[in-house]
């Protein structure tokens, strides 16, 4: 997935086309400050929401319910959310479903904090564009951490500006929410939203479970670091890992003209998204294991509304020859190893 990306300074889209140019932008506008103050108030919250991480593992707030609540969030954020929502369905349009799910794996995406969803789409095509060559907006070739996460806080004006979007997100261009969800980076205020609505959550299971006043309000600060800030946070870095380590580590059933590696570590961490080699060689394909024992329990859910008839033209996996019977040689500056 890549994506996997990510959190993002994600931009209105623009009203009017910027002027596109080879040349470096201005750094002296009001356009490209406010650039700038957008990264950086970006940065300042991916640090805040991290800083807050070790307070869930305070002896006041540890619980072991923390990891299924972790689980079980990183299902419905990451896998249904950004997966199934961001991924397969919006970028590669590998399935379809009826429009209220279709909705709700957007919302889940979104409340995983990792931009809206025209941006993330965005990013995310350039990168099948671009992969691991020049213009890749997060390859890991040269540098692991930039692959990762450095990228994300790093201004890039192509997602500034109007046409990168109507070359890349024609087909997205005229849904009004994707639209309403980017413009003012309203996706923030749906994000924000879901935070104040599972720490209500949180709080009132609190009080009606426990009769002592302290004991709720534990609860309800035990929940809201695990169900919302440790989740988010783990959300984000299985993400970012299949930018990063699942382009440089693991081994390769293609040879596609990129960096990807299947690695079963970020598979299993992000229910199938760490075949990477896999969807790189068929991005169009839902299912992204493509061996018996590539598990892709993402692929399994749409298998299982498929049954009940809640999802249709699911895209199935369909290799170019010249890939699937190629030499797997590594890219160069890309590392080999194997891992599975
Ligand atoms: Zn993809
Ligand atoms: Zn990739």
């Amino acid at each position: 997935m890549s994506t996997v990306p990510v959190p993002s300074a994600s931009a209105p889209v623009p009203t009017t086309p910027e002027p596109s140019t080879a040349l470096p932008a201005p750094t002296s506008t009001p356009a490209a400050r406010a650039r700038k103050r957008r990264v950086f108030w970006f940065l300042a919250a991916i640090v805040t929401v991290h800083l807050l991480v070790p307070l869930a593992f305070l002896p006041y707030t540890f619980v072991w319910w923390g990891i299924p609540a972790l689980i079980i969030g990183n299902f419905v954020f990451g896998s249904l959310g950004i997966n199934l929502g961001y991924h397969r369905m919006l970028t590669h349009s590998a399935a379809k479903f009826p429009k209220p799910l279709e909705r709700l794996w957007v919302l889940f995406g979104v409340c995983s904090m990792e931009g809206s969803p025209l941006w993330w789409v965005c990013t995310h095509r350039i990168h099948h564009q671009h992969s691991d060559d020049e213009g890749d907006p997060h390859s890991p070739k040269d540098h692991f951490y930039w692959g990762h996460m450095e990228w994300i806080y790093t201004a890039d004006d192509r997602r500034q500006k109007l046409d990168t979007y109507a070359r890349y997100v024609p087909d997205l261009m005229g849904d009004k929410f994707l639209r309403w969800l980017h413009r003012g980076e309203k996706w923030l205020l749906v994000w924000l939203a879901h935070v104040v609505l599972l720490t209500a959550i949180g709080f009132g299971a609190g009080f009606l479970f426990f009769d002592a006043t302290a004991d709720a309000v534990q609860f309800g600060v035990q929940w809201f670091l695990w169900a919302v800030i440790v989740r988010t946070v783990y959300v984000w870095h299985i993400t970012w890992l299949v930018n990063s380590a699942a382009h440089r580590w693991g081994y390769r059933n293609y040879s596609t003209n990129d960096g990807s590696r299947n690695n079963w570590l970020v598979a299993l961490l992000t229910n199938g998204e760490g075949w990477h080699n896999n969807h790189h060689a068929a991005p169009r394909a839902c299912s992204q294991g493509h061996r018996w024992w590539e598990v892709d329990l993402t692929f399994t859910f749409v298998r299982g509304l498929q049954l009940v008839g809640l999802a249709w033209n699911v895209a199935p996996v369909k290799v170019p020859k010249h890939i699937a019977t190629g030499a797997k040689e590594s890219v160069p500056g890309t590392e080999e190893v194997p891992n599975g």
